[in-house]
């Protein structure tokens, strides 16, 4: 499934490259036996925001069934259009944060650097999807110099994430040699790489590369799957392949409406995350961004699930729910209180059987 560059001849479905140069990126090229999904997808959605999925990923949709969830996530509809009085174009204030471009600078400790704008397939929920559409450029060299320049002089920052678009769209050769120039500056620690590819375009994802970026570590790496449809074998061997090489693997997830909103189906995506050993981190709640309406969650029905999923599932598979707030000041957790009261004497907690528990101070 996974073969080198070499081995790759130009009909090799099941090569990277070929995924690529075939995704759909005009409602027009959708196979033939997709053709009931055009009764919900919508042209003008397509113009506003970028648009792509890739043959693997449309081959997880089934085009018989109307409310989709993996197809909820990548194909283009008119609840996009909708103006909300929510609608903005940079939910997290990013380009406010921006302290060079492609760098972005929200806590002390941290920097994200967008590498490039490009996806495999592009998410109907994503948060930079407004800025994505040809705002995001592909950092140049002299840009990416300057960044390295930034965080020789902010030894500060200790965790540097790798993020875009996805970084791994990056040739083998590219993305190693830019781990390799932020892994020479002292005071950075960790290396994570945000990437969608283990859900959208596995194959991406090959031992070697795996090898090469690990060879520069301590590196992490942040996936995104919201769906355990998304949990098929060539999606789990590509995370199989992180974590053998040492990289640890973890997931954030966004809830979504109609995508992953029922405990059903939260929890099987969770137990099948730590059976691929990819540990469940965080919950989105989305983002207001423009035209994803649609999508968001009530934090009540949030804070529900969240409560369903606490004690009936291994402690390992419960992501922490996060929001991120406004003008860039930070992803917050959200858990219901458990803690009723504290006198001189007594707490009073709140049980998971909801009886008032009193402990001492
Ligand atoms: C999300 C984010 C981080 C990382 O946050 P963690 O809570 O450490 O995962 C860092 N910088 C920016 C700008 C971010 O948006």
């Amino acid at each position: 499934m996974c073969r080198s560059l070499s081995q790759h001849r130009i009909d090799d479905t099941s090569h990277w490259r070929w995924q690529l140069t075939h995704a759909i990126a005009r409602l027009e090229d959708l196979p033939p036996q997709y053709a009931p999904l055009l009764n919900s997808a919508s042209p003008a959605a397509c113009d506003l925001f970028p648009f792509a999925i890739t043959p693997y990923y449309l081959s997880l949709i089934d085009p018989q069934d109307p409310r989709d969830p993996i197809a909820r996530q990548c194909l283009p509809t008119a609840e996009e259009l909708r103006n909300t009085h929510t609608a903005v174009f940079d939910p997290i204030d990013e380009e406010r944060h921006t302290v060079l471009p492609g760098l972005i600078q929200r806590y002390p400790d941290r920097a994200l650097l967008l590498l490039t704008g490009r996806c495999a397939t592009y998410c109907r929920h994503c948060t930079r999807r407004a800025m994505g559409a040809g705002r995001i450029q592909p950092l140049t060299e002299a840009r990416f110099q300057d960044a390295l320049r930034y965080l020789r002089q902010h030894p500060e920052i200790r965790d540097v994430i790798l993020s875009g678009g996805d970084p791994l769209l990056l040739d083998d050769e590219v993305i190693v040699e830019k781990v390799r120039s932020i892994r020479a500056i002292p005071s950075v620690d960790i290396i994570r790489i945000a990437t969608r590819l283990p859900v959208t375009l596995p194959m991406r994802i090959t031992p070697s590369l795996a090898r090469q970026l690990a060879a520069h570590g301590p590196i992490y790496i942040n996936t995104h799957f919201n769906h355990p449809r998304e949990l098929t074998p060539e999606a789990i061997a590509a995370c199989a392949a992180f974590v053998d090489a040492g990289i640890p693997v973890n997931n954030q997830s966004v809830l979504l409406k109609g995508v992953n909103d029922d405990p059903h189906t939260l929890a099987e995506l969770l137990r099948g995350l730590l059976r691929a050993r990819v540990r469940p981190y965080y919950l989105f709640m989305c983002d207001p961004v423009a035209g994803t309406a649609h999508f968001r969650v009530p934090l009540s029905r949030a804070m529900d699930l969240m409560d369903a999923l606490r004690g009936k599932l291994s402690g390992l598979a419960i992501p922490t729910l996060v929001v991120d707030l406004p003008g860039g000041l930070g992803k917050i957790p959200v858990e219901r209180n458990r803690v009723l009261r504290i006198t001189q004497r007594e707490v009073v907690y709140r049980a998971p059987d909801n009886r008032e528990i009193s402990w001492p101070v």
